[in-house]
Formats: structure tokens, C-alpha cells, sequence
């Protein structure tokens, strides 16, 4: 049967799949625009996150905002998500047995979606995206092609926000990704990022 996008939100809403549930005060399920051609994926919610039950807020949410301004973007041209959807204690990594558990809802966001370009954004959502091998330090910036997709990762928000020091990299990982959108992308808002 086709998937529907309000049956997925509502699924997830609800979902006691993994141990998280228990500790979670709100699912994160995504935001954005469901017919962006640009995807971006974390790794999972924060305490603010957690809160209010969107991806990405508090200032780790606004340095990603600034980001994407750098290269024209925000938050109605591209969809964001988390690998999964709610809040590990602590902020620590998500689990594996977490992760296979909730990877099922990205998938799906992705099916519905159908992205050109997917970011992963820090070194455990590329691990799960693009190379259980993925190295963060050497391998952000560089384009790989996976599952009909373009995919690239950047360093997370957090991390730039801990290491001003990696910001001139990530600077220039972002104008390879306006690059690329303007190269594959096709609506009308992006092309005009090239
Ligand atoms: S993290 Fe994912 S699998 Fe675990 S309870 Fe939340 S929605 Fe379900």
C-alpha cells in the first residue's frame, strides 16, 4: 500500500519501538518542506529538541539556520530529520539497537520525500547513511552517490559551535553544496542559488 505522509507522523507520534520512549517528553519527527529536494539529517534531538518537538532549535538550531543562510537556504527549502526521533538521556550517541529500530521513519521520510541531495549532519548520521566506515574528519565535503541520491556531510552545528576552528572547512563544504544543488536540483527557488 502507498505510504502517506500524515499516517507516517502519526505512527511515529506514537511509537514505543525503542527504549527512548521512556525518557522522551515529545517525538521530533522532522520539519520543513515535504517536497524539498534537499534533505538534512542529524543524529537525534537535544534537550530543547525534546522540548518542543522540533529538530534543530536552541543555538545549534540557529548556527544551522546561519548555515544554510551562507548559501542562500532555509528551512522552507529543505526538510530536516533526525536519524532518530527521540531524545537520547544526556545527549549521549544513540544506541545501534535504537537506531535500527527507528530507521524504519526515515526511511520512509525519504521514500516520500525523494530528495536529490541528503546532508548528514555530524559523523553518526553519515555512519548510518553513507559508510558504517564514514570518517568526519577526512571524508565531510566529499560527495558520494548513494541509493539514487547525492549525499555529503557536514561537521554538526554543535561541533562547529565547540570548534570555531573547523568552521572555515565547513564554510567551503557548504559552497560545494550550493554547487551541487545548482547542478541537480531543478525547482525554481534553487536554481537561483547557482
Ligand atoms: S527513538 Fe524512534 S524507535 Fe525509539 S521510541 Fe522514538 S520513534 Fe520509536
Amino acid at each position: 500500500m502507498e505510504d502517506r505522509w500524515e499516517i507516517l507522523e502519526q505512527e511515529c507520534s506514537h511509537c514505543r519501538e525503542c527504549a527512548l520512549c521512556q525518557t522522551r517528553k515529545n517525538v521530533v519527527f522532522g520539519v520543513g518542506n515535504p517536497q524539498a529536494e534537499i534533505m538534512l539529517v542529524g543524529e537525534g534531538p537535544g534537550a530543547n529538541e525534546d522540548e518542543q518537538g522540533i529538530p534543530f532549535v536552541g543555538k545549534a538550531g540557529q548556527f544551522l539556520d546561519d548555515m544554510l543562510a551562507i548559501i542562500g537556504l532555509d528551512r522552507t527549502l529543505v526538510y530536516i530529520a533526525n536519524i532518530v526521533k527521540c531524545r537520547p538521556p544526556g545527549n549521549r550517541d544513540p544506541l545501534n539497537v535504537e537506531q535500527d529500530a527507528c530507521i524504519g521513519y526515515l526511511r520512509r521520510q525519504i521514500a516520500l520525500i525523494q530528495p536529490k541531495i541528503l546532508v548528514s549532519l555530524g559523523r553518526i548520521a553519515a555512519m548510518r547513511l553513507i559508510d558504517p566506515k564514514f570518517r568526519i574528519t577526512r571524508e565531510h565535503g566529499v560527495w558520494f552517490d548513494v541509493d539514487g541520491m547525492r549525499m555529503m556531510a557536514l561537521y554538526h552545528p554543535s561541533a562547529l559551535l565547540r570548534d570555531p576552528g573547523k568552521r572555515p572547512e565547513t564554510f567551503d563544504d557548504l559552497k560545494s553544496l550550493q554547487k551541487e544543488v545548482g547542478r541537480v536540483c531543478t525547482h525554481t527557488e534553487l536554481k537561483k542559488l547557482w
